[in-house]
């Protein structure tokens, strides 16, 4: 077999030499080993690195998930229409086949599927106009409460807060990194004193206005934004749906796939991408739905797959 053939049916070079760093042969065989590597379905401008590839800690994983969005009216109200493009739009990413298969390598065993429950609008009545983890915790706790998710399999169920135009995002009062200065959302889990545990995600109503950015705005429209969060998000909760639990109890085994450097699905397409527009993408889906999503980190590309 000669050398071109052995790349081929690898997808990597093997190297059997000792080379002086920054020497010709160096750079000569540094070539032969990144050329090797299949980039064909990274996203573009991206490069491969397998050091951040996801890692499994043994925790719990959803390979078959469900999600309800939950619309919080309070400092404004949500448009129909806003909600009506980020229900169509997450539900039709999350269920299809190319975009999944980038999420079923996480779960060899089990199938991957996920459900859209009904939407819901809730009613803040203190009229937040910042969120903290507390604050989201404390509003799934009064749903829970008033019964509006019974008969829902908690154990497979992510409640997706969607904050209102204008909303502030913070996690607690210790962080300084609040969605005026890039956050976007994140997702947690819910203990309750009957045992039972209950997951959330939140997430920004990204947009740039007169007063500064607020969230992440990746697209034209704060709608797209939105979904391209959820998307992230919903998809952490399926590959490490116990990492709140995990940092509460300070114990790693409950964490689903995470890198080495603690990096879920989402994140290091974003720490890595130089533009947003590298991971932040518009996919046109054989329906011929165009839906806005983050590409996720994908093993098999060690990177971010865009999927083709
Ligand atoms: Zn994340």
């Amino acid at each position: 077999m000669n050398e071109t053939q052995y790349k081929k049916q690898a997808g990597l070079y093997p190297m059997y030499v000792q080379v002086k760093p920054n020497s010709d042969a160096d750079v000569y065989w540094r070539k032969k080993l990144t050329d090797a590597i299949d980039t064909t379905a990274l996203a573009p401008g991206i490069k491969p690195s397998v050091s951040h590839n996801l890692v499994d800690h043994g925790g719990n994983k959803v390979p078959d998930m469900q999600f309800k969005n939950i619309y919080v009216n309070g400092l404004s109200s949500w448009i129909d229409s806003d909600r009506a493009n980020i229900d169509t739009a997450i539900s039709a990413a999350m269920t299809d086949s190319k975009l999944d298969s980038v999420v079923a390598q996480y779960f060899p065993a089990q199938k991957s599927q996920c459900t859209k429950l009904d939407s819901i609008l809730v009613s803040d009545t203190a009229k937040r106009s910042r969120f903290g983890r507390a604050d989201v915790k404390t509003l799934l706790g009064s749903i829970i409460e008033a019964g509006e998710l019974k008969g829902i399999d908690l154990t497979k169920t992510i409640f997706n807060f969607l904050l209102p135009q204008g909303a502030v995002l913070f996690i607690d009062d210790t962080d300084t990194s609040d969605s005026t200065h890039g956050l976007g959302g994140y997702h947690g889990s819910l203990r309750q004193d009957d045992g039972t545990t209950s997951y959330y995600s939140v997430a920004v109503y990204s947009q740039t206005t007169a007063n500064g950015e607020n969230g992440i705005p990746a697209f034209d429209q704060p709608w797209k934004n939105v979904v391209a969060t959820c998307y992230h998000e919903l998809n952490e909760f399926r590959t490490d749906p116990d990492v709140e639990s995990a940092i509460a109890d300070n114990n790693n085994s409950l964490l689903g796939w995470t890198s080495s450097f603690g990096e879920e699905i989402g994140d290091f397409p974003i720490f890595e991408a130089t533009a947003l527009s590298q991971v932040f993408k518009e996919l046109t889906l054989p329906t011929k739905l165009v839906v806005p999503v983050q590409l996720l980190y994908s093993n098999r590309d060690n990177g971010p797959e865009l999927p083709n």
